[in-house]
């Protein structure tokens, strides 16, 4: 099987940002991505929130984010990941249409996609005037009155976009406000091309070849009513793409995959980064801060791995202390360890290394550990460094 240190899933601004921190630290960077590299950015029409540049189009970005990575030479592959397993002794298995391939890390930078209304009619005119993409399809619209459903910031930026092609642009909102930000809803209200039909509902979209209505529902009074539009541009939130990881990394809320501060999934090895971890801010500077961080964390497993597996799991016998280093005495306790019996005991930081001390059976600690081989022979907890002795 392909054998590589760190495999990146998604070529958003997450996993080219890994991608870019992956290489930099001289790691081996293999890139997965379904179709093309950038992302979600690629479909969106201005972007005036990435710092230094006050205003940039989505695919101008992505195509930089690109480039960018390329100069650090990735290998970058078309490839749609089906599954992520555990294997016997913890290895990462990525399964994709192309092939399997073993990992020592593994980014999970997959973004989210547009959820869907899931009314009648919306499935048969996508395509045909239904859309969840205003840069792709709005000019289809020139001079028509369409409507934006949703009442978030992509809701409302996106109807505000809208309006260079459309006459006239409805967001239907289930709420009387929006969620957006207050500098995107007042833009949105100042154009006078846009009119919000609050507390309502899409119930179904109508037409023959092509959308020509919808029938909505005023959710407070029950009452339906009839809008024509020629267009429905559906911006209802997002879901996370991982379901190739579902019942391996704990998630939550809608499948949004659960990190810690270093981006560190549930399971070993296996970090997220971006839109598809449970986040407070779906943007492209987080994303990109993520992608950093996740890259160092992995950069920093793949490196604690290797040198763990040298000199604690592969000698026949290794006599070690598992300290915690953010517990004073026990930095106190390591010292004196170290200042007594030199190179006689290998000094672990049981506190950054939880995982392994739970895999192999250290308890509280501080531990001191005999290991034969990986395989824990005995362990005792101890408060001094003259406990040691009679382990030696
Ligand atoms: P994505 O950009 O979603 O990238 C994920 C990548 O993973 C995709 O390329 C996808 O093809 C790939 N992928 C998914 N599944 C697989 C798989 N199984 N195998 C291989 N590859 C896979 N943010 C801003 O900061 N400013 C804005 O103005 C802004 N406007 C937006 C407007 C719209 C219409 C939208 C949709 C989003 C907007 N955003 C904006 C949000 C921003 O685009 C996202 O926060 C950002 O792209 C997230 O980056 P990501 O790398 O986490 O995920």
């Amino acid at each position: 099987m392909e054998k590589r240190e760190l495999v990146i899933v998604g070529g958003g601004p997450a996993g080219l940002t890994a991608a870019i921190y992956g290489r930099r630290a001289g790691l081996d960077v293999l890139v997965l991505e379904k179709g093309m590299a950038g992302g979600q950015i690629t479909i969106t029409a201005e972007i005036e929130n990435w710092p230094g540049i006050p205003m940039i189009s989505g695919e101008e970005l992505a195509r930089a984010f690109r480039e960018h990575a390329e100069k650090f030479s990735p290998e970058f592959r078309e490839a749609e990941v089906k599954k992520v397993s555990i294997e016997e002794a913890g290895k990462k298995v990525v399964a994709t249409d192309k092939g399997d391939i073993e990992a020592e890390a593994v980014i999970i930078a997959t973004g989210a996609s547009f959820r869907k209304l899931g009314c009648p009619g919306e499935a048969e005119f996508t395509g045909r005037g239904v859309s969840y993409c205003a840069v792709c399809d709005g000019a289809f619209f020139e001079d028509q009155v369409i409507a934006v459903v949703g009442g978030g910031n992509t809701a409302v930026e996106e109807a505000d976009y809208l309006t260079r092609f459309a006459s006239k642009v409805y967001i239907i909102h289930r709420r009387d406000s929006f969620r957006a930000d207050r500098a995107v809803v007042e833009k949105a209200m100042a154009n006078p091309k846009i009119e919000p039909v609050w507390n309502s509902v899409v119930e179904r979209i109508k037409g023959t070849d092509m959308v020509e209505g919808i029938v909505l529902k005023n959710v407070k009074t029950g009452e339906t009513s009839e809008l024509p539009v020629a267009g429905v541009f559906v911006f209802v939130g997002m879901n996370p793409n991982c379901d190739f990881v579902k019942g391996l990394v704990e998630t939550k809320d809608g499948g949004w995959i659960v990190t810690n501060e270093m981006l560190e999934t549930s399971v070993e090895g296996i970090f997220a980064a971006g839109d598809v971890r449970d986040k407070f801010l779906r943007q492209v500077v987080t994303a990109a801060g993520d992608g950093a961080t996740a890259a160092m964390a992995a950069y920093s497993y793949i490196s604690e791995q290797l040198h763990l597996q040298k000199v604690l799991f592969e000698p026949e016998r290794v006599v070690s202390l598992f300290y915690s280093s953010i517990d004073p005495e026990q930095i106190k306790l390591a010292n004196e360890v170290e200042k007594k019996y030199a190179k006689k005991v290998l000094l672990i930081d049981g506190y950054k290394n939880k995982r392994m001390c739970e895999k192999l059976g250290i308890g509280d600690l501080p531990q001191v550990a005999v290991l034969n081989k990986g395989s824990l022979v005995k362990s005792k907890a101890i408060n001094d460094a003259q406990a040691i002795e009679g382990l030696l």
